[in-house]
């Protein structure tokens, strides 16, 4: 396969609309809400005030209902009532860890479900996003690759899980207010929770640029970062069309490693992953991209491996996040010893890269990276460890 190839899902993807029902406008890019507006009578020469105006009632003030959009004539308000609803995803749990971290379960449409984890943290809060309900791959050690049920989430179900997430912390600012990025409660946005974010590309560059519009939610690109297993062709389309941060899940130092962990190795591997990487911060304008490596015992952390790993990312401004593994019921894996890990992030940190261990947060609620799955889908299906 090489580089230029399409990227190709054969996953399920709901229209934006019910026909012929109310239209969502939360996850329209400006350019659709401009349309749309018009489509329902708005005059040319006010399509713009308007979209504008709409615009900063839903993202930047969080407002749900069109009645109180009070810059809006009554008459306008009510044929927008009339033809648009302003709907995000519904929460149905929401569990707080004794870490404070909180995990949402969250009900998309046709009665699916996805995972949103809110990690507070010193001076800044991020958001977990998910993508998809489920993933097309099928990583090993990943509790969500078991899930047998895909589709692709729309942008207004991922931008939606921002705005939950701030109803929940009830932060939507005063009018005239924007918080400042150092005080807010939701200062950072992953997209590592369900699904594989290049596999739903558009959707995810639709939310992502509603997220960082200045007149919006207005999160700094600088605090996205998207999490990939190594979907080579969407590397570059990320730097070009979204401009986040990048992270990608490496995990193995040889390509027969790779290929258990991460099966999409055998479609791009190693090689072809890191020739992709190389251009990525001149592209996007990015600092350093994040090479997550899951601390497995026995299989990918040994003073070799970590040799390896230094070597093969020679040259691309990087820092490594290695994780300790998450377990999950039927895992098949066991996670790497704390002296292990300490010595492998030794390694790393000699040959002059920041290695900080990821701290596992909210386990006690399975919200933990690699720990997602929807409730409605734990049909249990065992993994068995690759052969060694
Ligand atoms: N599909 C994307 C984003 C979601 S996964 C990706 O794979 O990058 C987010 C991160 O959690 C990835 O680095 C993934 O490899 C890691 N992960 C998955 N299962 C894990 C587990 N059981 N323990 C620790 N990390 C895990
Ligand atoms: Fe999908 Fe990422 Fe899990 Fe792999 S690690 S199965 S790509 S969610």
């Amino acid at each position: 396969m090489t580089a230029t190839a399409p990227i190709t899902q054969d996953v399920m993807t709901i229209p934006r609309a019910i026909p012929d029902g109310p239209v969502n406008l939360v996850g329209l890019t400006r350019e659709e809400l401009r349309t749309a507006l018009i489509d329902a009578g708005t005059p040319e020469g006010q399509a713009k005030m308007r979209e504008r105006q709409v615009w900063q009632w839903i993202y930047e003030k969080g407002v749900r209902d069109f009645g109180a959009m009070t810059n809006l004539a009554k008459s306008y308000r009510a044929l927008l009532a009339e033809r648009f609803v302003i709907a995000i995803p519904e929460i149905v749990t929401r569990q707080v860890s004794a870490d404070g971290t909180r995990k949402y379960l969250v009900r998309i449409a046709g009665g699916h479900e996805v995972e949103t984890v809110y990690i507070p943290e010193e001076g800044r809060g991020t958001l977990c996003v998910s993508s998809q309900v489920g993933c097309t791959l099928t990583c090993s050690f990943c509790h969500t690759g078991t899930q047998r049920l895909v589709r692709n989430l729309t942008a207004g179900e991922i931008v939606g899980q921002i705005m939950l997430a701030r109803d929940d912390l009830g932060e939507w600012p005063e009018p005239g207010r924007a918080p400042k990025d150092e005080t807010r409660l939701l200062s950072n946005i992953v997209l590592m929770g369900m699904g594989e974010p290049l596999y739903n590309f558009e959707s995810v560059r639709d939310a992502m640029k509603i997220a960082m519009d200045p007149e919006g939610i207005s999160l700094s690109r600088r605090r996205i970062t998207l999490s990939t297993s190594g979907v080579v062709p969407g590397i570059a389309r990320t730097a070009e069309e979204i401009g986040c941060l990048l992270a990608i899940s490496f995990h193995a130092t040889t390509d027969e490693v790779r290929d258990k962990l991460v099966p999409i190795n055998k479609k791009w591997n190693i090689r072809e992953l890191l020739d992709a990487l190389r251009d990525y911060p001149r592209l996007s304008n990015s600092e350093r991209i994040t090479f997550e490596y899951v601390m497995l015992d026995g299989v990918n952390d040994s003073d070799a491996d970590a040799r390896r790993l230094v070597q093969l990312i020679k040259g691309i401004p990087a820092k490594i996040n290695l994780i300790p593994f998450n377990e999950w019921p039927g895992a098949p894996y066991r996670r790497s010893t704390d002296a292990r890990i300490k010595a492998f992030a030794n390694i790393v940190y000699r040959a002059g890269y920041a290695s900080p261990v990821r701290t596992p947060r909210g386990e006690d609620i399975m919200a933990a990276c690699g720990q997602l799955k929807s409730a409605s889908e734990r049909a249990p299906r065992k993994r068995t460890a690759p052969a060694e």
